[in-house]
């Protein structure tokens, strides 16, 4: 990438740099690479486990900084209840090396192939137990990035304004480099599970939406069934174990996409097809969303820990008021069923969905203003997909949906510029203050934010 050539002049002079992808192994190397000096090619794209569903973490024309290099933790401080640790290093990683010292994350995250990084630059959000943040970049006390001219800026928790909008920032205002976060001694949950039809499900959502739990669930829309896995701290403390909640993240993440892929490989028909693929996710969330798993903390119920993203899995994530959320599943369950008559495509996976507390803390924060259910559709089926997912943001924008930057996939930008509002061109001017050339802003994220 770093090319010199001789021009007719008889002088040295730089050839354009080409797109590629870097991956910096310490803080120096990152410096060098943001450097207006460096002959990278622009934009510079941020990139942890690249597990968003939109292209907020790519560049086909710059130069993609792949994170995962600088994976360090630097301190666990069990008396201040602190972690300190490099961007790139994976959620699993954190999560075991704070067991060992009986702290866990404040909130519940799956997916821990995810870094530390892509978790507090795009939301990273799980179902939180009453008011508890749900967003893990809530917890950030102080921030060090490297910004778009290579040079480090740290951020602490006494430059409010600032530190909320680094939080959630995409990576647009520079890339964050080492954190600190708050985290606390492992704390026992208790995990109930009910299931039930659809109507059962919306005339109870506004009360477990507003009730002191934690809620998380899986659709089925076209079997009119939900499964609901609800969690409460009433728990004794000790007794959560880690084999069950492996068992279920595993019957979720990984059984149901690679057999669903294989089925539509070898089972054609769709109208039997289909009918096996909802039996499997039945039987499957029936058995590890039953009496498996009971009490549960933030480490068991992160699940296994891996290092690669799933393979084969779609999705698109669109967030609801809570306080519409009543009518709004079953007006989701009814779009999906009419989509399937009309277009012959459905999504193979139940969509899974979860409460989003309201929380302020960054600029950029989907539930800013009230209370969310995310609502995440998921699928292994490529064909249709585009088609499903442009008729699935008309239908989410009907509702009031709110997108995420990194999650929803066919997301129009009159309609994110409405959403966001005022505090959108708030972080635009931030923006405009920490890159004025715009060399952090890839085509994608500049149709939002240019
Ligand atoms: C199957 C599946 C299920 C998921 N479920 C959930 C869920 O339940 N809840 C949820 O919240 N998310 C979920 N996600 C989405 C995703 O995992 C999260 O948004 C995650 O936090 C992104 O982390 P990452 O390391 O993959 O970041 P990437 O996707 O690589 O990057 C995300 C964004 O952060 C920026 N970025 C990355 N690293 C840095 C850095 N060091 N400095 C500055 N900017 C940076 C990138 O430029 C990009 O804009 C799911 C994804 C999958 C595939």
């Amino acid at each position: 990438m770093k090319s010199h050539g001789f021009r007719d002049t008889g002088t040295f002079t730089r050839s354009p740099a080409r797109p590629g992808v870097t991956t910096p192994s310490n803080l120096a190397r990152l410096m060098r690479c943001l450097d207006g000096n460096a002959n990278l090619a622009i934009p510079l794209r941020p990139k942890g486990a690249g597990s968003s569903a939109t292209d907020c973490n790519k560049t086909e024309s710059g130069t993609t900084v792949n994170m995962t290099g600088l994976d360090r933790i630097t301190h666990i401080d069990t008396y201040n209840h602190t972690v300190t640790a490099e961007a790139g290093v994976r959620l699993g990683a954190l999560v075991a090396a704070l067991a060992e010292e009986g702290m866990e994350l404040i909130g519940n995250f799956d997916q821990t192939e995810r870094t530390l990084g892509g978790a507090l630059a795009a939301p990273c959000m799980g179902p939180g137990i009453g008011d508890q943040a749900s967003m893990l970049s809530t917890q950030v006390i102080k921030m060090k990035a490297v910004l778009a001219n290579g040079k480090v800026m740290t951020i602490s928790d006494t430059q409010r304004h600032l530190l909320s909008a680094f939080r959630l920032s995409y990576g647009m205002l520079g890339v964050i480099f080492e954190v600190t976060m708050k985290v606390r001694p492992i704390t026992t949950f208790a995990a109930s599970h009910r299931s039930m039809d659809i109507d059962t499900f919306a005339q109870v959502s506004d009360r477990l939406a507003s009730g002191n739990v934690g809620l998380k669930f899986y659709l089925m829309p076209y079997r009119n069934h939900v499964y609901l896995d609800l969690r409460h701290y009433d728990a004794s403390n000790g007794n959560a174990y880690t084999t069950p909640w492996k068992i279920k993240d595993w019957g979720e993440s990984t059984v149901l996409p690679n057999v669903f892929k294989s089925l539509g490989r070898v089972l054609p028909i769709p109208s039997v097809r289909y009918k096996l693929i909802d039996s499997i996710s039945a039987t499957t969330h029936g058995l590890v969303n039953s009496k498996l798993v009971g009490n549960g903390n933030n480490v068991a119920a992160g699940g296994r820990h891996r290092r690669r993203k799933p393979q084969n899995l779609l999705y698109s994530t669109w967030c609801f008021p809570a306080s519409d959320f009543s009518v709004v599943v079953k007006a989701y369950a009814r779009f999906c069923r009419e989509s399937f008559a009309r277009t012959a495509y459905r999504c193979d996976l139940p969509a899974a969905g979860y409460r989003v507390a309201q929380d302020n803390s960054a600029l950029l924060s989907p539930s800013f203003d009230e209370p969310l259910i995310a609502l995440q559709t998921l699928s292994t089926q490529k064909k249709g997909w585009d088609d499903f997912v442009l008729d699935l943001s008309d239908f989410a924008e009907n509702w009031g949906g709110i997108p995420l930057f990194n999650q929803t996939v066919a997301s129009r930008p009159a309609y994110i510029a409405q959403t966001y509002g005022g505090r959108m061109e708030f972080f635009k001017k931030i923006r405009q203050q920490l890159d004025p050339d715009g060399r952090l802003l890839n085509p994608y994220l500049a149709r939002f934010f240019k």
